[in-house]
């Protein structure tokens, strides 16, 4: 297409966009006070997906399901996280199909939602209210307002007359919190796969080519569960636990001297975080009586770059505790033990130059009339999937907002509107449009 048809073209579907800003608030309201909240085993994803099934089929566009049982070699995939349930809970696809010629797109996002969570929200959970520009609810970041978005970018694209070179596809997936992925792992073995995949994770309008990963131990200190009723000195895992907790300084010492820090993370104030998120030991309630507990339990949770194995992770944690068990006299090895919690999460980047970023960096730059920084994403998600096991480039774009996996959660309402665009201009610019 000529250039100044093209410019006529995508001026005509930024106005259409425009024209339907209270559709795309609206299906975002209707998705958050739709409950899809990932409660493994099992989740209610299910509801969330009969809604964009009904929206994209209401607007003239394919969409199926896929039931994540019936995908072959799924359970059997070295990144599937096993002892999940899967009833009632499908993958949703749909595809724009275009003319031929041009690359293909892939914008997905996941349904599943953290639960409500016990600290007390100013606004209903699941009530969708906007105020002051802000639409409230779990999930309304994380990331149905993106997956609203998405959903309209394939529906605006259609009415407009504008026929893309290849093929536009949206996915709207299961089971993406909690470090799940399995939803998305599924459409890939499925074979809905395209040359290129925009995740509308929260990212306040920032390109994220990158995100990192983790791993999680549990280091249980051992001792013996006794009373001191004959006077008797006991070893108590709850005293020497600070020395544990002090070596975990040292260690996120020697991670920032030591992970591959690339140059995406290079203005972060802390590039690789190793958290304590708890520390539990013993019980005395009138119902428990008083003793020096048996076991006192440590647990760590560190992020990890993009190069970064499972193997070579777990070696320098394992390696440093054994050092730290070494000079330390109160620890002593045998009883200190370490069990890994959860999966493995690798972190995965693409060049920041990759056609794909740059492309995207060019099309939200138009819409938000600003620069648009790219940086590595701070949060791991299920990008690495697409990167290390569909050999598809994969980038993060996703609107503003904040709260996200705590209470009053709230993205900008204006912002689906604005990524409606973006995501629309990408579609034309990397498909090619006809
Ligand atoms: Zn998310």
């Amino acid at each position: 297409m000529a250039e100044a048809n093209l410019a006529q073209c995508e001026e005509r579907v930024l106005a259409a966009t425009e024209e339907r800003q209270e559709e795309i608030i609206d299906l975002a309201c209707r998705l958050i006070r739709t409950p899809t909240e990932n409660m493994p085993p099992g989740g209610q994803e299910g509801a969330g997906q009969q809604v964009l099934h009904q929206f994209l089929t209401d607007s003239g566009i394919k969409a199926q399901f896929l039931d994540l049982d019936k995908v072959e070699g799924l359970t059997q995939h070295e990144a599937y996280l096993p002892g999940r349930d899967y009833s009632g809970r499908p993958n949703l696809i749909a595809r724009l199909p275009g003319r031929g010629g041009g690359r293909s797109l892939l914008l997905s996002g996941h349904m599943d939602t953290m639960p409500v969570g016990t600290n007390p929200w100013q606004h209903e959970p699941l009530g969708a209210q906007i105020e002051q520009g802000r639409i409230y609810g779990r999930g309304a970041w994380d990331m149905k307002g993106a997956l609203a978005a998405m959903a309209m970018s394939l529906a605006v694209l259609d009415d407009s007359g504008a026929r893309l070179g290849g093929d536009l596809l949206f996915e709207s997936v299961v089971d993406e919190e909690h470090a799940g992925c399995n939803g998305t792992l599924a459409s890939r073995l499925a074979g809905h796969n395209a040359e290129g995949v925009i995740i509308g994770e929260p990212s306040s309008f920032r390109l994220f080519p990158a995100h990192r990963g983790f791993r999680i131990a549990h280091i249980s200190l051992k001792g013996t569960a006794a009373m001191s009723l004959s006077g008797e000195e006991i070893a108590n895992p709850v005293e020497d636990i600070g020395r544990l907790i002090e070596g975990m300084k040292e260690f996120r010492r020697l991670r920032r001297q030591t992970a591959p820090i690339g140059p995406l993370y290079a203005d972060y104030p802390d590039p690789v975080p190793v958290w304590l998120p708890k520390l539990q030991a013993g019980e005395f309630t009138l119902h428990v009586p008083m003793q020096i507990p048996e076991e006192c339990k440590l647990e760590v949770y560190w992020q990890t770059m993009a190069g970064e194995t499972r193997e070579s992770v777990e070696r320098q944690f394992l390696d440093f505790l054994d050092e730290l068990c070494q000079r330390e006299p109160a620890l002593d090895r045998d009883s200190v033990e370490v069990q890994w919690h959860q999966r493995w999460m690798p972190g995965t980047q693409i060049p920041p130059d990759h056609p794909l970023v740059t492309t995207l960096r060019e099309c939200a730059a138009q819409v938000l009339e600003e620069a648009v920084a790219v940086v590595g994403g701070p949060f791991p998600c299920d990008l690495f999937i697409f990167n290390l096991y569909a050999n598809t480039p994969g980038v993060i774009l996703g609107p503003r907002g904040e709260n996200a996996h705590a209470a009053d959660e709230f993205v900008y309402a204006a912002d689906l509107v604005t990524l409606v665009k973006i995501y629309c201009l990408m579609a034309m610019r990397w498909c090619g449009v006809e």
